[in-house]
């Protein structure tokens, strides 16, 4: 079983304090979002793999050194894959990618659009995309709506990944969250392109759009594009595991679609690292 969106980060040390503040929209309620290695593994039992990140995103206030997320890595690293962050808005961006890449030995980049703001199909992203296509290196991205206030929501949109993917056909990328609350761009955007996928992670906590969402990419055939995640600390993996078995609780005993036995069992077992080209 693979999970492929978690974080590791220290709050007090790699957050605003303004972020850490506004991270309370995230589930309702303040959360202590530092994650601690041995909580993390204890939550990350049942996976095989488990893709890590941070996030680099200077106009929302994250900063997560890609060394922070390689020596996370180094404590687990035949379960962990750690991903590069990557602020394009900032100098030096592309040395430190490199760096990363070829001397920390990450294996995949996070992106958040909407953190940093910036237009996914910015020029300044070319060098990025290129360097991923060689490499053969997946971009997961933060897509759709977020907490913090600064964050725009015009670079969020999934309808912007059909650009690049057209660009970099063999680039591979997972859209996260499905692009809540827009999945339905989402789901056309990862039809066309067969590198494109998204992930289910962090939407369980809205059982009804959950619930839509899961309906329409079986009506979309598309649910063999999806990915299991659980965006740790935001959300456990019990909890996000259970979220999606009782998915179809809340429609009761009500005559609409169900969300298929395959459709949930296909997420919990799929290979999405080979999916990604990581080996
Ligand atoms: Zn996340």
């Amino acid at each position: 079983m693979h999970n492929v969106h978690t974080h590791t980060w220290d709050q007090t040390v790699h957050f605003d304090p303004q972020t850490v503040r506004e991270a309370d929209l995230a589930r309702g309620e303040p959360l202590d979002l530092t994650v601690r290695f041995e909580a993390f593994m204890a939550d990350m039992d049942p996976f095989d793999r488990i893709v890590v990140f941070g996030l680099k995103a200077r106009h929302t206030g994250y900063w997560v050194p890609d060394q922070y997320v390689a020596d996370f890595v180094t404590c687990a690293p035949k379960r962990l894959v750690g991903f590069a962050g990557c602020d394009p808005t900032q100098p030096g961006y592309m040395a430190e990618l490199t760096y990363a890449v070829e001397e920390l030995g990450l294996q995949g980049l996070k992106l958040g659009p909407i953190y940093a703001g910036f237009d996914p199909r910015d020029e300044r992203c070319t060098p990025i995309y290129a360097y991923c296509v060689e490499r053969c290196l997946p971009i997961v991205f933060h897509t759709g709506t977020t907490f913090n206030r600064d964050a725009p929501l015009a670079v969020s949109r999934p309808w912007l990944f059909d650009e690049i993917a057209i660009r970099h056909p063999e680039l591979r990328m997972v859209l996260a969250h499905l692009g809540h609350p827009f999945y339905e761009e989402c789901l056309v955007v990862i039809r066309k392109h067969p590198h494109v996928y998204a992930d289910i992670s962090a939407l369980f906590y809205r059982p009804w759009q959950f619930y839509n969402m899961l309906i329409a990419a079986q009506e979309y055939r598309v649910t063999h594009k999806l990915l299991f995640g659980t965006d740790y600390p935001f959300a456990d993996t019990q909890e996000s595991i259970d979220g999606l078995r009782n998915v179809n609780h809340v429609i009761g005993n009500s005559p609409l679609p169900r969300v298929t036995e395959e459709t949930i069992e296909g997420l919990l077992t799929r290979d999405s690292l080979t999916l990604l080209g990581i080996t």
